[in-house]
């Protein structure tokens, strides 16, 4: 079983080229990091690459030797924001794993004890609840 083609119309693909806006939270040469628009539970960012790869089946080891150690800031940062017990790293691979955007990202979720995530791409979030999220997680950073 092959993966599909990267195709650069996805709306990731779209924040990169600065198209549509996010809520970011970090950039650098390699990464950016941005609020998820439907939060499974307060604080849900997403970390992605800025090179291209439809998931991690088609990823470069070398993108994703520089993305993990992004990944493990933004989940401190999260963990720090919200005071939270845990924070759950998810990343789905094709539509049968619940892939619903093809450019490779990670989830990073805030997890406090007893409290049960919100369904994934559930309903949107207020943009003010976002980008004062975002806010306390950058001063975490
Ligand atoms: P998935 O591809 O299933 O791993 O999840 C894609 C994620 O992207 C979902 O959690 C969506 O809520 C989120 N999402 C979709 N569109 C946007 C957007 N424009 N900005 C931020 N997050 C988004």
């Amino acid at each position: 079983m092959t993966t599909p083609a990267y195709e650069d119309d996805n709306i990731f693909a779209k924040i990169l080229r600065g198209e549509i806006p996010a809520v970011k939270l970090y950039e650098d040469d390699d990464t950016l990091a941005f609020m998820d628009v439907m939060p499974q539970a307060p604080g849900h960012l997403l970390v992605i690459p800025k090179s291209p790869s439809r998931n991690l089946l088609d990823a470069d080891p070398e993108v994703l030797a520089r993305t993990i150690p992004v990944v493990q800031k933004l989940a401190k940062a999260a963990r720090k924001a919200f005071d939270a017990d845990g924070v759950f790293i998810a990343q789905f691979n094709e539509p049968a794993a619940g892939q619903t955007v093809f450019h490779l990202h990670f989830h990073v979720i805030p997890r406090h004890e007893g409290q049960v995530l919100k369904p994934h791409s559930g309903g949107m979030e207020d943009m003010d609840v976002l980008k004062a999220n975002a806010e306390k997680i950058r001063a975490a950073l």
